[in-house]
């Protein structure tokens, strides 16, 4: 089966899906490819940051979070960071040529008492000409409200895996919660975020599963993270058997396929991802990272690794409207380049 139409489908089959894992390797990478070239220049990749702006102690139980209270990791918790602090972090930010500044907090979802807070970081890092992303975890259609308002521009929040083995992994919320945020998240007006996790010791038809659900949506994700996961010690999934690696291309691959004009990103677990894994991925349609010392809690690839491989592969990190090619490309280096830059960080979960 090709799937060589410009156009996003939204009513993908399991057998679909599964007959595009079962190609040959090779010809599922040059069907990925084909699309993905129909939409995106091949050789831009999307390069993001995030702050947490509040760690740990999360009530809920995934199992494989190491911000979660019902998993004995040695993670310190930290309250709401002020919203002096986080503006501050959001200027030093813009100031290294990020364009975009996202936000990930460990809750359930926002309490009352913390959305003026979280309104005002809002507002505050618009003001600064900067594009606004949160994960803040579940949202009703008020909070939604309140935070389009505000004028946030994207919001995170991950489906993970299948509904079929998303009791396996979560008990204390359900799919339904998520699928319900995320309609908040579109009624609201906001872009989308979504996406799941591998290697967490589910089957393929849980991988094909997710990407059935996200790509039948009426409208796709603007952003498909696709995390890898990472083994923290402390948490149940510290000992689950590792994914076969070109099981993780391959769902790369169909990602971009089914989503043809999402940015498909390359998320947590790139660490433990050689670079020719990783060129691989970029080859299968992915065309986002994250970047710095810390995804969140848990190890990134260094930050001059990423400006080294996309040397290697002739790859410019993608540029924002209105700024010159030389301008833009001299400011993201610059970012690639600062590896102390701590305050970056990315939530794979929340
Ligand atoms: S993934 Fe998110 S919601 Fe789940 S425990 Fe971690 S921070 Fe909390």
């Amino acid at each position: 089966m090709l799937a060589n139409s410009a156009q996003p489908r939204h009513d993908w089959s399991p057998e679909q899906v599964q007959a595009l894992f079962e190609l040959p390797f090779n010809d599922l990478l040059f069907q990925a490819q084909t699309v993905h070239r129909q939409h995106f220049d091949p050789n831009a990749v999307q390069v993001s940051t995030l702050l947490s702006i509040k760690t740990g102690a999360c009530p809920e139980d995934c199992k494989y979070c190491p911000q979660s209270a019902h998993n004995c990791t040695d993670l310190d918790a930290e309250r709401l960071m002020k919203v002096k602090q986080v503006l501050k972090e959001a200027q030093a930010a813009k100031e290294k040529g990020a364009t975009r500044f996202c936000m990930g907090a460990a809750w359930s979802s926002p309490r009352p008492k913390d959305m003026p807070f979280v309104v005002d970081m809002i507002k505050g890092v618009k003001d600064m000409g900067l594009e606004a992303c949160m994960t803040l975890g579940m949202l009703d259609q008020d909070q939604a409200d309140s935070l389009a308002d505000a004028g946030l521009d994207y919001y995170n929040h991950n489906l993970d895996t299948s509904a079929e083995f998303y009791g396996s992994i979560i008990t204390t919320r359900t799919y339904q919660d998520r699928l319900d945020t995320l309609q908040n998240v579109r009624n609201s007006g906001m872009k989308v975020c979504c996406g799941g996790i591998l290697g967490m010791g589910e089957e393929l038809k849980d991988r094909i599963g997710l990407l059935i659900t996200l790509a039948n949506m009426p409208d796709h994700p603007e952003s498909v993270p696709i995390n890898m996961l990472v083994k923290v010690e402390g948490t149940p999934l510290d000992a689950v058997d590792d994914l076969e690696p070109f099981d993780f291309v391959r769902t790369i691959a169909v990602a971009r396929i089914l989503m043809p004009k999402s940015h498909v990103r390359l998320s947590a677990g790139r660490q433990r991802m050689n670079e020719q894994m990783q060129a691989l991925c970029f080859m299968a349609g992915a065309n986002s990272i994250f970047y710095g010392e810390k995804l969140l809690t848990t190890d990134n690839p260094e930050a001059d690794s990423d400006r080294q491989l996309f040397n290697k592969l002739g790859i410019n990190p993608e540029q924002r409207h209105g700024a010159s090619d030389e301008a833009h490309e001299q400011v993201l280096m610059q970012q690639i380049e600062d590896h102390k830059n701590e305050s970056m960080f990315y939530d794979a979960s929340a």
